[in-house]
């Protein structure tokens, strides 16, 4: 496997960051994770965007353009055949000294990106469906670390992520500030009723593939719905499902206990889900080896 490591593609093994990295000492740093299908790399200028726009606010300059990130990318997959896969795009903010000032930070950011094969969830739970809970972690305040920014910073997620675990849950719905529906650990939450499929509008990260799916509701004439939503609405809803690049969509058959519509995948999910591959198939990047 190889790996792009600052300008270069080397062998996994060599692949190394110092210690003194503040992305390794402190979360200090941005990400994507991006998917391509065969051979064509779904919504990487989205995806660039969003790295660069996390970047901006961090102030981390990775000495490099858009287009050459964009090349970056490309060119790990090449490297490594890859046809289907998953991308992870890191930008930290390179080595300094053990305080918190990025401006010690002497040395130039890394810029890493990794090409692998990734299922975030058992094969079958996409089949059945999955059961989540709502979990104590809230979403980070906007104010404090807000949920736009796509940060090497995941404790807020992984301290949820542990709840659910700990429950026997693969996942866990995170809520916002004020008891609404914030997202997942890292999938954007959709809940669809009485011919409306509705999204939180806060306390999210704009996920790329929930874009895409509000998208495809609207093109297949489904109304969308973008505010608040409580857990009450979620139990009540006829069908429930998860997105994001790694999860990509899957149906939630039960939240807290109580079951989603029939307690099996439902019609809207399945259309979705297979709008959805279609657009995969068309849309995107393309590249060759
Ligand atoms: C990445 C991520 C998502 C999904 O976003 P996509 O752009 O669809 O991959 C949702 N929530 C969190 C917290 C994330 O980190």
């Amino acid at each position: 496997m190889k790996i792009y490591l600052n300008g270069k593609l080397v062998d996994k093994r060599e692949a190394k960051v110092s210690v003194f990295d503040h992305g390794f000492l402190y979360g200090d740093g941005a990400f994507e994770g991006i998917r391509s299908y065969n051979c064509r790399v779904f919504r990487l200028k989205e995806h660039i965007d969003r790295l660069y726009e996390t970047m901006h606010t961090l102030m981390i300059d990775p000495h490099l353009t858009k287009k050459q990130m964009n090349d970056v990318v490309l060119a790990t997959l090449r490297a490594n055949k890859i046809k289907d896969g998953y991308i992870r795009l890191i930008v930290s903010r390179g080595e300094g000294d053990l305080g918190l000032d990025p401006r010690k930070c002497f040395g130039r950011p890394n810029v890493i990106c990794i090409t692998d094969k990734i299922t975030l969830y058992p094969p079958e739970l996409y089949q059945q469906g999955m059961a989540i809970i709502t979990v104590p972690t809230v979403k980070n305040v906007p104010n404090a670390l807000n949920p736009q920014l796509k940060s090497l910073n995941y404790l807020n997620n992984i301290l949820a992520k542990m709840e659910a675990t700990h429950c026997g849950y693969n996942e866990a719905v995170m809520l916002e500030e004020n008891g609404y529906i914030g997202e997942c650990t890292g999938d954007n939450v959709f809940i669809y009723k009485d011919g409306v499929l509705s999204t939180p509008h806060l306390g999210r990260l704009k996920g790329i593939t929930a874009a895409a799916i509000l998208e495809l509701a609207a093109k297949i004439k489904i109304k969308v719905f973008e505010g608040y939503i409580t857990r009450h609405e979620m139990y009540n809803a006829g069908e429930c499902f998860l997105t994001g690049t790694a999860a990509e969509l899957i149906p939630i058959v039960k939240v807290d206990g109580r079951t989603i519509g029939e307690g099996r995948p439902g019609p809207v999910t399945k259309k979705l889900l297979d709008a959805f591959h279609q657009l995969t198939k068309k849309d995107g990047v393309k590249y060759s080896f």
